[in-house]
């Protein structure tokens, strides 16, 4: 079976509206108009395919292929349909393409697998508008922030709750978007890499083996503000520079757990007063650490606290830290990892095992069912960006993977 790179074009073409570009800016937030479209060409698609399609209570899109024993539980594929402001037209929709040409290929091949299919289109997975990430796969596994819902908003002020109930759905109900454990029995999603290894590396295929996840720190130096023409450069209670010194120290932290493919980043620098004739009194960083191993993140964090520790020492400054969230990464499991190995070496083709950098819909999956992904690679690693692009070919090659582990997955 082969998957076929103009079904895959004209898939592309049709969710987002427009040919594959290598320069295209995509618009479509979450829970928006522009959103609820591509969702509703999704169905289309499904239904050409001879799905049933319903939309959940927090809308997500599900497109479902009966087994031939339809009371097993379901091989489940997807991924998202919105994007980030002014973003590219592979992150998501490429894992909403390579779904609808896995169903393509059975019908082709008038297989009819053992276990029902069903391709899933999660709402709202990017941050963008509200702030939170992974919404629509967050409600199926629960975790839904049903108590945020109307204090939730994005630019404009519109409400969680608010712009849920402009898109027909009633926020009182999301809860009924949960699903039970033995519903699934597996979840798959290829995405674009959003990174240059594979690229790098002239493979086609990556397997990934681990979701990273974030701890995020809250630093807030304080120091003296004082006049910069009368305080001597021997009295002073500098925030910025303690500050700076620990912006540096991040960096030099991450690296040493370059193994661990562990990164850290200092993304946020609030200075106060910000003037240009005070001595900065009052710095405060954001630093975000990211692995799929909980123990060298716990070692960035330990060694920053000890950073801070000397600072406050021979500066005279002191350093409060805040965890703002220590989340844990997700590990994928060997046997779905597995799954996926043995097909690229059934259909010849080279994979890398790597972690993933960035959270996806698969990381809540992989909290209830048993998950895997597929990266495949991405023109100069760019992602979130007019500018993303991966090729049809690159597209198929991901999809002949995902199709020979679904399969054999779906069969009996
Ligand atoms: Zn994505």
């Amino acid at each position: 079976m082969q998957a076929s790179t103009s079904r895959i074009e004209s898939y592309f073409c049709k969710l987002n509206g427009t040919p594959i570009s290598t320069n295209q800016s995509m618009n479509r937030l979450a829970y928006t108009e522009d959103e609820r479209r591509a969702h509703h060409t999704f169905s289309e698609l499904a239904v050409s395919l001879g799905m049933t399609v319903r939309t959940d209570a927090v809308g997500n899109t599900i497109a479902r292929l009966k087994g031939s024993d339809d009371t097993q539980p379901v091989v489940a594929i997807g991924s998202h349909l919105d994007t980030v402001r002014n973003g590219g037209q592979f992150d998501g929709t490429a894992g909403i393409v390579a779904g609808l040409e896995v169903v393509a290929l059975f019908n082709e091949h008038r297989i009819q697998p053992h276990h029902p299919i069903e391709l899933i289109a999660f709402a709202s997975e990017e941050s963008s508008r509200f702030g939170v990430a992974t919404l629509g796969s967050k409600a199926m596994i629960g975790e839904f922030p049903i108590d945020k819902m109307s204090t939730l908003t994005d630019q404009d002020g519109v409400s969680l709750a608010e712009a849920l109930r402009q898109c027909k759905l009633n926020p009182e109900v999301v809860e009924k978007a949960c699903r039970s454990k033995t519903d699934i029995k597996s979840f798959f999603e290829l995405h674009i890499e959003q990174g240059p290894e594979l690229e790098s590396l002239d493979v086609p295929v990556g397997i990934v083996n681990g979701i990273a996840a974030p701890t995020r720190l809250k630093l807030t130096f304080q120091g003296q503000a004082n006049h910069t023409g009368t305080t001597s450069m021997m009295r002073r209670k500098d925030a910025l520079v303690a500050a700076s010194e620990m912006i540096l120290f991040v960096e030099d932290a991450a690296k040493l757990e370059a193994i661990n493919k562990t990164v850290a980043t200092v993304g946020i620098c609030e200075v106060t007063p910000a003037s240009m004739n005070v001595i900065p009194g009052e710095v405060t960083l954001y630093v975000d650490i990211r692995s799929t191993s909980m123990v060298s993140k716990q070692r960035v964090h330990q060694q920053i606290r000890k950073k801070a520790y000397v600072i406050e020492q021979y500066r005279g400054v002191t350093c409060e830290i805040a965890v703002l969230s220590k989340e844990i990464p997700i590990v994928i499991e060997r046997h779905i990892q597995e799954r996926l190995q043995s097909a690229c070496e059934e259909i010849d083709i080279h994979y890398e095992n790597m972690p993933s950098g960035a959270g996806h819909d698969a990381m809540n999956m992989a909290k209830l069912w048993p998950t895997g992904m597929i990266f495949v690679p991405c023109k100069n690693g760019v992602s979130h960006d007019p500018t993303e692009y991966s090729t049809v070919e690159q597209i198929a090659a991901g999809t002949n993977v995902l199709i020979t582990a679904i399969r054999r997955e779906a069969s009996r």
